[in-house]
């Protein structure tokens, strides 16, 4: 099947046939990489090997760390403001939609959190008028959400850096166009949607930030000490770590992020484009200036349509299309493992739909 599922997405299929024959036997190991130990010789080559790939594939510079570590993105979120803020400082946040509003449920409960602005009023179809932004003197960062995975609202420039470090939630749309991280003080992403399976995390953090001392807190919570060790200060996991290197490698042989900013265009102009011609009978409202190219939520003109568009689409092989429950409709998610050509037999199938349909 076509998964266009939110996340865990779909891994390509080179990837899945790869696990599938080194599973019972790593590299001549005579075991499952899922069996070897983190410290051994194999596996320590291996997460020097990913590093390596994942800096090139993204462009990351020498002046930032890369972790990879368990919990999600949204213990990300929670660990960002213990390792950035010292006691009383306040940290800004820019609402763009859901993910920007848990991203703040998490750090309020450690620091103080100031709303830089909000889009929720517009129903999230905006990015919120920049002239309306209004910054904390002494901020210890700015946090945005790169991509709002429900609301499909994207942030295509990031913005300028004010005299707060940038934090840049990417779990949606890391990798899937460059980005220049120099830009960035710490961005972080869960890797089950644009760069492989769940349960394992980028965080890119400046060095310059790792050396902050944040808030008294375990040492399990320092991304500086994850750092120190190479991202094995605990057991990682290793089987996802693999599977994420290996999805890392697909992409730079596919000519890396600036290919896929090319494709990213144009599967999303596409489906873009059915959705707009067809006479209102699909509707997507978000601005044109920031409409997701990973998260396209759409509805349809008649909600009674729902079921039989789920049901029609999935006997069609095409699974992962129901919307968010917070927005109804429809959505349909478009990372790096989806080939232009998945989306032209998507959009075949709406047009056919409706023409049955409508
Ligand atoms: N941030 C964004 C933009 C997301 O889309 C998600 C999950 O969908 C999260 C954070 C939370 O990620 P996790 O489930 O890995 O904690």
């Amino acid at each position: 099947s076509l998964n266009f599922s939110a996340g865990p997405a779909q891994l390509p299929l080179p990837v899945l046939e790869q696990l599938r024959d080194e599973l019972l036997d790593w590299r001549g190991t005579g075991a499952s990489v899922a069996e070897l130990s983190h410290r051994g010789k194999p596996f320590m080559a291996l997460a020097e090997e990913i590093e390596a790939d994942a800096r090139r594939l993204l462009a990351v510079p020498d002046s930032h760390a890369i972790l990879f570590l368990s919990g999600g993105a949204t213990t990300q979120q929670a660990l960002i403001p213990m390792n950035l803020c010292a006691a009383g400082e306040t940290a800004d946040y820019l609402v763009t939609g859901h993910w920007s509003k848990v991203a703040i449920k998490q750090a309020s409960a450690v620091c103080a959190v100031h709303t830089v602005a909000s889009a929720e009023d517009d129903g999230f179809l905006r990015l919120p008028e920049k002239s309306q932004w209004t910054h904390t003197k002494g901020a210890a960062y700015f946090h945005v959400t790169g991509n709002e995975t429900i609301h499909g609202v994207e942030l295509f420039n990031l913005p300028e850096a004010t005299q707060a470090p940038l934090v840049v939630d990417l779990s949606s749309n890391i990798a899937s166009r460059p980005t220049d991280f120099s830009k960035i003080g710490l961005a972080y992403a869960g890797a089950q949607k644009n760069l492989g399976p769940s349960g394992i995390t980028l965080t890119i953090v400046s060095r310059e930030l790792l050396a902050r001392e944040g808030m008294q807190r375990p040492d399990i919570f320092k991304f500086a000490s994850h750092a120190a060790q190479g991202s094995m200060l605990n057991t990682p996991p290793t089987l996802n770590w693999y599977i994420l290197g290996l999805c890392i490698r697909w992409m730079l042989g596919e000519g890396g992020t600036a290919a896929f900013e090319a494709r990213n265009l144009a599967k999303s102009s596409l489906l873009y484009a059915t959705i707009d011609q067809s006479a209102g009978f699909y509707t997507n409202s978000v601005a044109a200036d920031c409409r997701s190219r990973m998260n396209i939520p759409f509805v349809l003109h008649d909600a009674a349509l729902d079921a039989v568009f789920l049901e029609e689409s999935e006997r069609a092989g095409m699974i992962g299309l129901k919307g968010h429950k917070a927005l109804g409709g429809m959505r349909a998610s478009l990372y790096n493992a989806i080939a232009l050509k998945d989306i032209e037999a998507l959009c075949a199938f709406m047009r056919d739909f409706q023409m049955r349909h409508g």
